[in-house]
């Protein structure tokens, strides 16, 4: 039975590239059938962030991943939280420096700062080189001994086997090796404050919580060898591994940094500006991998229908905002309205345009402006923007813009619109495009040079959605204000 996980360290908030780790190992447990774990990996406690694990599970609900074994829903396989399973590694640790497959290192940071210098000098790529070379075990024993007396604390590093070739065969990338010289001498597995490093606790819990794939980022590459030399050791089988490809920005050309500012990268950020989950989801989920045939446009089902890892790419997966913003417009047009409104509804508050108490005529009224704008969008919080000129006074037109719509039949076109406005019955929309079939027919001007000048003087505004309903909604009173300003 096929077991995966996703094992975030609570660092910060949810990155598109974790979420896309999250989310195609989500995929793949679906697809198969299998089991998703959730597994916090806390065990560097300087880098952990107040309340990350939480932000971290909050964001990966509200992209609609969801897991069956982790903190928050037990299993058989926990504690899910590494800082709660200390017991469980020390108890390895022990038994390899038993085995005497591991051992105490009293090396301090200073003196192995000074080697790699050194080795750095020489040209060398920097390693650890072992500290009791040639010591018989009664030696390395004084030397240890010597070592606590002076009070210094060690920490624990397992010895790799030398001459040995470390390889799988990674289900992105294909064969993988490393040769044991290549991997920077023995590592540390506990650390001086007694917590294991991940390259350790990983396997461990990998292998206990019985993982049967590791889908992870492609930075972890080099971690892999590491693992396996600890999986040896214990005599335990790996499990399958895959590589997923770097995300690079789109614009740059360059690997996707946290430090990029040009592009949103987290979640929240995303989620802040009201764009909709299952878009969200759906763009991530075409970052280095693709499915059989043209169509970008998938349900979570359909996605977990046609999972396939073997689909996943080896090259570089552009990150491309314009593109995520144009899945996110495909999937508001098809969105439940209700859902709009309250996106838009909490972005035109939070940026203080409406208030918080709102009238049932003014609900209705904003429901129908968010139901016009919700189809040019590509999140909502573009609402606040678009529909700035209904709200207040502002104009985005310069006085040159205005005086250009006046040129030529412009002037007559917006004083007969005006007039004609005041021959409709009722203003609705119907009406005022009544009320603009009769303009052209008293001025005899057609197209774009009825239109523009008509739009622009009415709704202060060059773009936007139907002129007639933009100028209902806007109401009769504020739409000659706006003609009676252009025309002075
Ligand atoms: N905690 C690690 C990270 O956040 C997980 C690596 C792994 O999946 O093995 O990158």
């Amino acid at each position: 039975k096929i077991r995966v996980r996703y094992a975030p360290s609570p660092t910060g908030h949810l990155h598109i590239g974790n979420a896309r780790t999250a989310l195609f190992n989500y995929l793949f447990a679906r697809h198969n059938k299998g089991t998703m774990v959730l597994r916090i990996e806390d065990t560097d406690q300087k880098r952990n962030v107040e309340g990350g694990s939480k932000s971290q599970m909050e964001n990966l609900h509200w992209l609609g991943i969801d897991w069956d074994e982790g903190p928050d829903k037990g299993g058989d396989y926990g504690p899910y939280r590494q800082s709660e399973r200390k017991d469980i590694y020390n108890k390895y640790i022990k038994q390899l420096i038993d085995e005497g497959k591991a051992y105490y290192s009293y090396t301090t940071e200073e003196e192995l700062e000074a080697q790699r210098e050194e080795q750095r000098a020489m040209g060398i790529a920097p390693h650890y080189t072992y500290e009791y070379e040639g010591m018989t075990a009664d030696e390395i024993k004084q030397a240890q001994e010597a070592a606590e007396a002076k009070g210094l604390k060690p920490v624990v590093r397992i010895h790799i086997p030398e001459n040995r070739t470390y390889a799988w065969d990674d289900i992105v990338k294909g064969k993988v090796s490393f040769e044991s010289d290549t991997i920077g001498g023995d590592f540390v597995i506990q650390k001086r404050d007694g917590m294991p490093t991940y390259n350790f606790a990983v396997v461990i819990d990998d292998h206990l919580m019985k993982i049967t794939h590791v889908l992870r980022g492609d930075d972890h590459v080099a971690n892999t060898p590491k693992q396996l030399v600890v999986y040896e050791a214990l005599g335990w089988e790996p499990p399958k591994f895959g590589h997923m490809t770097l995300i690079i920005n789109s614009e740059t050309g360059k690997k996707l940094s946290k430090r990029d500012e040009s592009v949103l990268q987290f979640i929240e950020q995303y989620r802040d500006l009201g764009y909709l989950p299952e878009a969200m989801f759906n763009f991530i989920t075409l970052l280095g991998w693709s499915p059989v045939g043209e169509s970008e446009i998938f349900s979570q089902r359909e996605l977990i229908k046609a999972f396939d890892p073997k689909r996943l790419s080896k090259s570089p997966a552009a990150f491309d905002q314009k593109k995520l913003e144009w899945i996110n417009n495909q999937y508001m047009k098809k969105a439940d309205r209700d859902t709009l409104l309250d996106l838009s509804l909490n972005n035109l508050q939070e940026t203080g345009v409406v208030g918080k108490d709102i009238s049932p005529e003014k609900m209705e009224w904003i429901r129908q402006l968010v139901n016009i704008y919700a189809v040019q969008m590509s999140y909502t919080k573009q609402i606040v923007d678009d529909t700035k000129i209904f709200f207040n006074e502002a104009s985005d037109l310069s006085d040159e813009e205005i005086e250009e719509i006046k040129k030529d039949d412009g002037r007559k076109v917006i004083e007969e619109f005006k007039k004609q406005l005041d021959e409709i019955p009722r203003f609705t929309a119907v009406q005022v495009m009544n009320a603009i079939q009769a303009t052209r027919r008293e001025t005899g001007v057609k197209g774009r040079k009825l239109f523009m000048p008509i739009r622009i003087a009415g709704t202060r505004s060059m773009v936007g959605p139907g002129i007639g309903e933009a100028m209902e909604l806007m109401g009769k009173e504020k739409v000659k204000k706006h003609l009676d300003l252009t025309l002075k």
